[in-house]
């Protein structure tokens, strides 16, 4: 069975933006493949030689933090029905929400493994910031930059190794 790695985490967190550095480099061989139509929610990527699918959820991402629950948790159940294992985005930038804790409710109830990743971690003033999000209660979160990929690696290994 293929692994499945959902981006999951409300507007403007930055999930799409690792999900299109996650395919980056299959992407460009794909697009010099004439006729090749391509889902711009599911792509393939892989790390260290393991192929995976990453799914970018954000059916909700309407630009604003005005998400209605329902909605929320509809996303959500879908990435824990279709995932093998889930990123659970947020915004050092913005901080921990109301919206945030709802959503790891959720997350909390599904089996699967869920990997917590701050993003906007641009620099050490922000990973200090970052230490805001342990009052989830959680004991490990990861640091990201989308923008610049920092940090990437160090949760790929520990999610391809998890599969
Ligand atoms: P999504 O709504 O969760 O898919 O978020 P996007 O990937 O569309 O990103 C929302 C905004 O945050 C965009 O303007 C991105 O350029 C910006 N962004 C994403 N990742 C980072 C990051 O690591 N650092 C900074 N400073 N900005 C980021
Ligand atoms: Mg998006």
């Amino acid at each position: 069975m293929s692994n499945i790695v959902a981006i999951v985490g409300r507007p403007n967190v930055g999930k799409s933006t690792l999900f299109n550095r996650l395919l980056e480099r299959r992407e460009a061989i794909v697009d010099s493949t004439a006729g090749v139509t391509r889902d711009r929610h599911h792509g393939k990527s892989d790390w260290n030689g393991v192929d995976f699918t990453v799914i970018d959820t954000g059916g909700y991402d309407v630009g604003t933090d005005d998400i209605f629950e329902e909605e929320i948790r509809k996303q959500v159940q879908l990435a824990v029905d279709e995932a093998t294992s889930i990123i659970f985005m947020m915004n050092v930038a913005e901080g921990l929400t109301d919206t945030d804790y709802e959503i790891y409710r959720l997350l909390r109830r599904s089996n699967k493994p869920i990997y917590i990743v701050i993003n906007k971690v641009d620099s050490s003033k922000e990973e200090l910031a970052a230490t805001e999000f342990y009052q989830l209660g959680i004991d490990k979160y990861y640091t990201l930059s989308s923008a610049t990929g920092s940090g990437t690696g160090e949760i790929l290994d520990d999610i391809v190794r998890d599969f």
